[in-house]
């Protein structure tokens, strides 16, 4: 007789998260049609698109095998193909591709520190939007973004850059909330919160809500960076592998100022000190509208974010990336002009 293994499975349920959810920034910073980043999100945009063409071909209503097969889940036959079980496939499969992402990253030099202590600490679940749920421990993202940051490679022209940016951005709401409590923090928090008060919004008025500010200025910092210093490695990475295999397009690039476009991006982007908003207008949480500040971020703030969670790993100029120097070297490029900071492109 066949011994039937009853599998007690446990799942948060889940609750209308309102008050404590934090979503994504509306406030994102407007990057030039020209410049070599803008191009890299449009890819990424497209590849995203075709990563959920293929998703919504899958035969809905059952397992799919080839998902279980990349991210091995013990003894898929064993569980039953109910919404239960289903449901705790899809949350070890998020919490896997998390991790991929978490361990690719490491290897590309990013900081994953803080990103470690969130994947332990926090529920980690698929959503039809990215948020972080600080009373649940819980943080929702976009299978899309997962799957693309899962697979990160510089060499191929996927365009991460825009999942990278949104996984970052709910890591750090995460771990601002889980370290709140550690006297460092608390007081970051704290000057945070004062230092926003006060401030005006892009429409001139007022903000209601200095904390949500900082938290969202700190989120968007963070994200903002590490997604500007990935997409600038990974079209580094692409041009410098386009020089070494064809002459040609060796020429081209040089004659576009491609390498010194990219440089000028970067440090351009990486001098962006005002990030933020809150939710403005509205009565209980209906009808408000995100409303970006015009207040830029404290010396202090900036330097604690890119101590404690960045790790001193996103430089504030390209020359400083001793990962980008070497793509240059081994490629044998020298840049021309000065490293100019927010400077403009030719
Ligand atoms: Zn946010």
């Amino acid at each position: 007789m066949p011994v039937r293994k009853q599998k007690s499975v446990s799942i948060r349920q889940t609750k209308p998260d309102q008050s404590a959810t934090l979503d994504r920034d509306p406030c994102r910073q407007s990057i030039r049609a020209n410049s070599p980043l803008y191009l890299q999100r449009m890819m990424g945009n497209q590849a995203v698109q075709g990563l959920l063409q293929a998703f919504i071909k899958q035969p809905e209503g059952g397992l799919a095998p080839d998902l279980l097969a990349i991210h091995a889940v013990p003894g898929p036959d064993c569980i039953q193909r109910n919404g239960m079980a289903w449901a705790m496939i899809r949350m070890l499969q998020a919490r896997q591709m998390y991790n991929d992402f978490v361990r690719s990253a490491e290897r590309y030099g990013l900081p994953v520190r803080f990103l470690r202590r969130v994947g332990r600490d926090y529920d980690i679940s698929f959503g039809s939007s990215s948020a972080v749920n600080t009373w649940l421990n819980s943080m929702t993202l976009e299978e899309a973004d997962l799957e693309s940051a899962s697979q990160m490679a510089p060499v191929s022209p996927a365009g991460e850059g825009s999942a990278i940016r949104t996984i970052y951005e709910e890591a750090t709401h995460a771990y601002l909330d889980l370290a709140s409590d550690e006297p460092g923090f608390n007081r970051f928090i704290g000057a945070g919160e004062r230092h926003y008060e006060g401030a005006r919004t892009r429409g001139g008025t007022v903000t209601t809500d200095p904390g949500r500010v900082f938290q969202e200025a700190a989120a968007n910092y963070v994200a903002h960076r590490v997604s500007v210093w990935w997409s600038t490695f990974e079209s580094l990475s692409i041009y410098t592998s386009m020089t070494a295999s064809d002459p040609a397009a060796a020429g081209r690039l040089r004659q576009m100022n491609a390498f010194e476009r990219l440089r000028d991006d970067y440090n351009q982007q990486m001098a962006q000190i005002v990030f933020g908003y809150s939710e403005e207008g509205g009565f209980l949480g209906l009808g408000s509208e995100q409303a970006c500040t015009t207040r830029a971020m404290t010396a202090e703030m900036k330097n604690f974010l890119d101590h404690e969670l960045l790790e001193d790993k996103i430089p504030d100029t390209f020359g400083a990336v001793a990962g980008f120097q070497e793509l240059l070297n081994q490629a044998g490029i020298t840049l021309a002009g000065p490293e100019a900071h927010g400077g403009a492109a030719p």
